[in-house]
């Protein structure tokens, strides 16, 4: 069969756009169309956007916001590509994709890093790492700093330095309407405000200035990993041990499967374990101390927590979620850890159905906390812990199980949740107005009434401008 260019398009409308942009402009009728059209959720590899806009430039969004508006076009804005829930992707729409603006220009006096708006991690760690520096980034190298950023951020500096929506200092942003802005403290501060944490909804971001901090090269950091059998004593332990550290440690307890990776005994690989993981932003001396309780808890399986290069701890487990991999996401933020909900927990853990269904519970607080909840769009900083259900496949027949088990393990912790979620951890589109929670949302939906009153930017979790 042959492909028509973008079929819900005449050719000579396609060709204005693709005279009017620098980048390179993909239909389904281009061989390119195929790898151009999937994102890193091998789950919506089906989905079939008209048109794909790989941008050079501001001039290029702004060029692409316009053709959607003109022909009324479901618009999907891509950074990094890593949406779990598939909103950088669409069907017969048009992909406003930024992977082509990955530049990251570090200034080291000022301790400011300018990233393009379709940067990934692994780009901003080895420029920032040049000069001795970083910001909070994601678990996994090759998440966009856009999405992430956007939604809030949660990675292994946080709890010294913040989330990343704290570290945004100013964006340059096309706005539904096409206008080419700098939102900052000092120019649209209520802009800069939706935009730490409050999504892709205000407009499509083509740079990010984010704060950078002193860290590394070398960071105290790495898993310990523990017979499953241990779950429960170290959740218990995690969750009393979290409430008094310094906030240059940030840990995450997960409870998992070892992998096949050859730094863990080969008997081990496949079986059911708990991973101890922290980072420490502050003196290895010192976390080696704090971190000794969980090396007294048990006998490891296998024990990886020590100096490490900062850029080796951010790309520790890029090669278990690599792009085309089947995921779905689902979490919570915790009031509290409870006995009861631990116990859950466990069980959940052993009724997985796969060897990458990981239950995470991140400690917060720190830095985090310390931020005014008014200051930024991301909801809830008084949490100690996030819930994350996270789940990977390959098979498309074990989609239904995955999921089922995800929102089983969330479901677990309904009486120990403050009612929020993290919206970046949400597999399921239409969370917005439950995670924000009334009064932030209502200030979002205001926002959005200013910048985008007819919804063009729907795909994420979105924000119905406020009549
Ligand atoms: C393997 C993996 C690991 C992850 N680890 C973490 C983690 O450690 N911590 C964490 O907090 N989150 C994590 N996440 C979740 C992640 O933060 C979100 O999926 C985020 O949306 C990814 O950003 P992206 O730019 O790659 O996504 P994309 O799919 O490109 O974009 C997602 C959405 O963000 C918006 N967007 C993207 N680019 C722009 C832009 N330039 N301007 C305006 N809006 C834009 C759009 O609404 C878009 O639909 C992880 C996700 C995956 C898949």
């Amino acid at each position: 069969m042959t492909e028509t260019i973008a079929p819900v398009l005449g050719e000579a409308t396609v060709e204005e756009l693709r005279q009017a942009v620098r980048g390179e402009l993909v239909t389904p009728a281009d061989a390119a169309y195929a790898q151009a059209a999937r994102i890193w959720n091998g789950m919506h590899d089906g989905r079939r956007p008209a048109l794909i806009v790989r941008c050079a430039g501001a001039a290029d969004v702004i060029a692409a916001v316009g053709f959607a508006r003109s022909n009324d076009l479901a618009v999907a804005v891509r950074g990094g590509g890593h949406s779990i829930a598939g909103f950088s992707t669409c069907d017969d729409g048009i992909v406003i994709d930024l992977s082509t603006l990955r530049s990251v220009h570090v200034d080291p006096d000022r301790r400011r890093a300018y990233v393009g708006g379709g940067a990934v991690w692994a780009d901003v760690d080895h420029e920032t790492q040049a000069s001795g520096m970083a910001t909070t980034g994601g678990l996994v190298s090759t998440t966009g700093v856009a999405g992430f950023t956007l939604g809030g951020g949660i990675g292994w500096l946080m709890r010294k330095h913040g989330l990343a929506c704290d570290n945004l200092l100013a964006a340059t942003v096309v706005t539904a309407d096409g206008r080419l802005m700098h939102a900052s403290e000092g120019e649209h501060p209520e802009l800069l405000w939706g935009l730490r944490g409050g999504g892709g909804n205000f407009g499509v971001v083509t740079q990010f200035a984010l704060a950078l901090h002193p860290v590394g090269p070398t960071v105290y950091a790495g898993p310990i990993f523990y017979a499953a059998e241990h779950d429960a004593k170290l959740l218990r332990l995690f969750r009393d041990w979290a409430a008094n550290l310094p906030d240059e440690i940030t840990a995450l307890l997960n409870l998992t499967t070892a992998p096949p990776l050859p730094v863990i005994p080969e008997a081990w690989h496949g079986r059911k374990v708990a991973a101890f993981i922290a980072v420490s932003a502050g003196s290895a001396d010192e976390a080696q101390q704090h971190v000794r309780p969980f090396r007294d808890a048990a006998e490891p399986v296998a024990d990886l927590l020590g100096p490490m290069p900062y850029t080796a701890m951010q790309t520790l487990v890029d090669p278990l979620w690599e792009k085309g991999i089947h995921a779905y996401f689902k979490a919570a933020n915790l009031a509290r850890l409870d006995d009861e909900l631990i116990e859950r927990l466990c069980e959940r853990h052993f009724s997985a159905p796969g060897p990458q269904c990981e239950i995470h519970v991140h400690q917060m607080g720190g830095a985090v906390a310390s931020v005014p909840e008014d200051a930024t769009a991301f909801p809830d900083r008084s949490m100690p812990f996030v819930l994350n259900a996270v789940t990977g496949w390959r098979d498309p027949n074990v989609t239904d199980e995955h999921v089922d088990w995800a929102r089983t393990v969330v479901d677990a912790a309904s009486s120990a949740s403050t009612g929020r979620a993290y919206v970046n951890f949400l597999g399921d589109a239409d969370a917005a107005r439950p995670s924000y929670g009334a009064d932030t949302y209502a200030r979002l939906a205001a926002l959005k009434a200013e910048y985008d009153p007819t919804n063009l930017f729907k795909l994420n979790q979105n924000i119905e401008p406020s009549r």
